[in-house]
């Protein structure tokens, strides 16, 4: 068979996923990243599940201690700091950056190509062209749009299709491990810690630090506080930083409004566990990301494929971003591991399409109470009113089995 050459479009996991999948199946593969720069810094915890763990091993990279830190205690705190229920549970946290590393690393630079901005997608019967906006043009027999959730190959082959906003943000904060107070750090560090106020929900746990460390004394701490946030009036708030400029929905971390950063700081105060206050006090710059979802009715165009967040995007409850990326791109090249590209990418989307969904379904499911938060308080359900902790520990403990529920669902295991 003559080589094969694939476009991939976006080189955060899910194009680095791709890349090294369809190496393994005999394409030549090219990575085309907007950025100028190697993507780093994005300091987000990732939820780790053994279906990721499994894909990382066929692409040669061993899911050693140096990877994750493992959990086995989950506990939740009240307002007054004191732990009211306490669990077993066997989670690995990593984090974007330690995964992103050990996949771009053995990635040879020639195949990965920075400051490329897809514009446009051209193809005929003989092949596929990404047109970038340098005026520079690559051609393939296959292009995969790993572009993520504001994929600009999804918008040229599916333009009416939008995400949605949940209704909610989820504001981050992570501390070094050193800067956490030691009392705390003896307390809670290394569990998996809920905090329930109201209508809201707030988890954190021990993440690799900053240069991606899993050593004791140089790991960070990471927490998620999803608070419910008004569309119309909160949210263009939040977005608009000290000149008067509404950034849309989401704006840089270093753009937002000093006066922001000290509300929710002191909401965390008033609201939360004060030594997760004390951690997200601590932090320099809390930042938010508004909650969408996103699902796509087609994920095939001739010799285009979507991926990853690019997609589908499940609301975060479920923990599977990154997996479901995974299991996207070793679907995609089990199916043009073969001649017949064509059949190879409806096989793709014909087993693709309903693990997406299921999984949209999924995370619309889990974060429903803090959707419906925004809703008058005399029209929400008893269920709306009043979240029972079991319920969110049994949710946080199935994520796994969930996840591989909805494979067997869709025909992908
Ligand atoms: C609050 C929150 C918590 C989360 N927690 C978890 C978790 O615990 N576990 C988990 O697995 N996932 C989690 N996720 C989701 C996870 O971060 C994503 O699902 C995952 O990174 C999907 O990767 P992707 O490669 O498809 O898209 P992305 O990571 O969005 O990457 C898209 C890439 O494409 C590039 N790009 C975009 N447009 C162009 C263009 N025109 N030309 C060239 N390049 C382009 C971008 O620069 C970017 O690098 C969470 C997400 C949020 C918001």
């Amino acid at each position: 068979m003559a080589t094969r050459r694939a476009l991939v479009v976006g080189g955060s996991l899910g194009g680095l996923l791709t890349a090294h999948l369809l190496r393994d199946v005999g394409w030549e593969v090219t990575v085309f990243e907007r950025n100028a720069e190697d993507l780093t810094g994005r300091g987000a915890g990732i939820s780790t599940h053994p279906q990721l763990i499994d894909i990382l091993r066929r692409v040669g990279i061993d899911f050693d201690e140096s990877m994750g830190i493992k959990v086995d205690v989950v506990i939740c705190l009240d307002r007054t700091g004191h732990t009211y229920l306490e669990t077993e549970t066997a989670r690995t946290m990593s984090s974007w950056g330690r995964l992103y590393r050990s996949l771009r690393d053995p990635l040879p630079s020639a195949n990965y190509r920075l400051g490329k901005s897809l514009v446009r997608v051209e193809q005929d019967a003989d092949g596929v062209t990404a047109v970038f906006a340098d005026g520079t043009r690559a051609s393939g027999d296959l292009l995969v749009g790993a572009d993520g959730l504001r994929s600009t190959v999804r918008e040229q082959f599916l333009p009416d299709v939008e995400p949605n906003y949940a209704g909610y943000v989820a504001w981050r904060a992570m501390l070094d491990e050193s800067d956490v107070p030691p009392a705390i750090r003896a307390e809670i560090f290394e569990r998996y810690t809920f905090c329930l106020p109201e209508g809201e929900l707030l988890l954190a746990y021990p993440v690799p630090g900053r240069n991606n460390e899993t050593q004791a004394g140089r790991r960070a701490y990471n927490i998620v506080w999803y608070r419910p946030t008004d569309p119309d009036r909160a949210l263009p708030n939040l977005c608009t930083d000290a000149a008067g400029r509404c950034h849309g929905t989401a704006i840089p971390p270093p753009l937002i409004r000093s006066d922001v950063t000290a509300a929710i700081k002191a909401a965390a105060r008033a609201l939360v566990a004060p030594q997760v206050a004390e951690i997200f006090a601590r932090t320099p710059q809390p930042f938010f990301q508004p909650i969408f979802d996103l699902e796509s009715p087609r994920t095939v165009f001739g010799r285009v494929a979507l991926l990853g967040d690019a997609a589908f995007v499940a609301r975060p409850h479920v923990g599977a971003g990154v997996t479901k990326a995974a299991l996207d791109a070793a679907a995609l090249a089990d199916a043009v591991a073969w001649d017949d590209v064509a059949a190879g990418l409806l096989l793709y989307q014909s087993q693709q399409q309903p693990f997406g969904s299921g999984l949209v379904a999924l995370g619309r499911e889990e974060g429903a109470y803090l959707s419906a938060q925004l809703k008058p308080r005399e029209q929400r359900t008893a269920a709306e009113l009043h979240r029972d902790i079991h319920d969110v520990l049994n949710a946080h403990n199935s994520r796994s089995e969930n996840l591989r529920r909805v494979l067997v669902v869709a025909g992908g295991a």
